[in-house]
Formats: C-alpha cells, structure tokens, sequence
C-alpha cells in the first residue's frame, strides 16, 4: 500500500526508532509512548487489522508473537502488555496491522 503509514515505516521511507528488522518483520519505538517502554510490531506487508488474519497470512502473526517474546527477555520485561486495536471504536488509528507492546508501569483493567 502506497500510501500506508506502516507500510512507508516498514519500507524504511519514514525513519523509525528501531528494535529489531528482518524481511517480514519490524519492530519500532511508538512515536506517542503510553507506558515506560511502548513498541510496535508490524508485518511489513499490508494487513489492515487483526480482522483480516487468514489461514494465508497467519503464520507471521505468530512470527510476530514470537518476537514479542524474545524482545521482551532482551530487555528484561517480565511483566507487560500486548494490545492489538481493531477499527475506529476499539482505537485503531493507523489501519495496519500492529501489536502494541506495553510495560514498565502497573496497568489497570479492564482498559477503557
Ligand atoms: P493504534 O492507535 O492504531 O492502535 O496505534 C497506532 C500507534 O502508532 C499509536 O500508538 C501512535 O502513537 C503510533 N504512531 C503513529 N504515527 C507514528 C509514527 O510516525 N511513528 C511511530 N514510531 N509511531 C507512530
Ligand atoms: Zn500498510
């Protein structure tokens, strides 16, 4: 998607504050953090949301998952929380998919 926001970030053409990048995945520092750490996972291609997860592209969700896990033992997160908005009522503001990454503070439930 030309014009996507993450697709450009996943294509290097706006800069990011990286953690990790390979072919499919990349993880970056949230522009706008809600939490002491707050990273983002992304496929670098284009899924809209968690709603257009498939059988043909699910194996990079659980990439991405396995990611996650591996970040956070680098960076010696025990505790944290992983969001995944799907559409405008739920808080999705950027229509790619992407997991939230969130800890270094206490979090509440259930969230708002
Ligand atoms: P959503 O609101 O879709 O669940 O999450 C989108 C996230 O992307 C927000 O937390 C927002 O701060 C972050 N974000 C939006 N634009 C940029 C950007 O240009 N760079 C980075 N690093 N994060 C961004
Ligand atoms: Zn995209």
């Amino acid at each position: 998607m030309d014009d996507c926001l993450f697709c450009r970030i996943g294509r290097g053409e706006i800069p990011s504050n990286k953690l990790y990048e390979d072919d499919e995945l990349l993880a970056f520092y949230d522009i706008a953090p809600q939490a002491p750490v707050h990273f983002l996972v992304i496929p670098k291609r284009h899924i809209a949301s968690c709603g257009e997860i498939t059988e043909e592209n699910s194996a990079l969700v659980a990439k991405a998952f396995e990611l996650i896990s591996r970040l956070t033992k680098e960076l010696g997160i025990g505790s944290f929380r992983v969001v995944s908005n799907c559409g405008e009522d739920a808080g999705q503001s950027v229509p790619h998919l992407h997991f939230h990454v969130l800890a270094g503070r206490s979090m509440e439930w259930p969230p708002g």
